[in-house]
């Protein structure tokens, strides 16, 4: 039987591609368990922007207009949207309806994101490339949200 698409984090699966050089891996078995569920699309918005690891901490500054920087207070919203393009194309081409992507990222957190003070406030609010793949109505879960997932 085919298997459903599947975008994710690649820091999920332990991707060296998270802001200060590391990843934020799942555990192997609920790696294998969704491997045997789901036809993996990994995929990093920040580096597929054009942004290098390790890199500065980016926040959202703001929404209308989008406006990201990072923590030296370098404009990084060319790289943030160029990212999101990126993802939503690929869903768009490969038909990819859902998306485990991790929480509390500028780019890929479906609920809470930092302030934009750069002070580990949240506030409720999404990434910018899970805002993109909402406009198509991608059903996306963190990586608090397997166990519904995987139901
Ligand atoms: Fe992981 Fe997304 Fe951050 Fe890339 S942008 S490191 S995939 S949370």
């Amino acid at each position: 039987m085919k298997k459903e698409k599947l975008l994710i984090s690649s820091c999920l699966l332990g991707e060296l591609v998270k802001y200060n050089g590391s990843h934020n891996k799942l555990d192997e078995t609920t790696i294998e368990e969704l491997k045997s569920k789901f036809e993996l699309f990994p995929f990093c918005p920040e580096v597929e922007g054009g942004l290098p690891t390790p890199r500065v901490p980016c926040e959202i500054i703001s929404l209308n207009p989008i406006k990201v920087i990072d923590k030296k207070n370098n404009d990084k919203t060319n790289e943030f949207l160029k990212g999101a393009s990126k993802a939503l194309e690929l869903c768009k081409k490969n038909h990819i309806k859902k998306a485990l992507l991790k929480s509390n990222s500028p780019s890929c957190s479906n609920q809470y994101i930092y302030d934009g003070t750069f002070s580990s406030n949240k506030i409720k609010g999404v990434g910018i490339t899970v805002s993109y793949l909402n406009s198509i109505n991608i059903k996306i879960y963190n990586e608090k949200e397997l166990n519904t997932l995987l139901m």
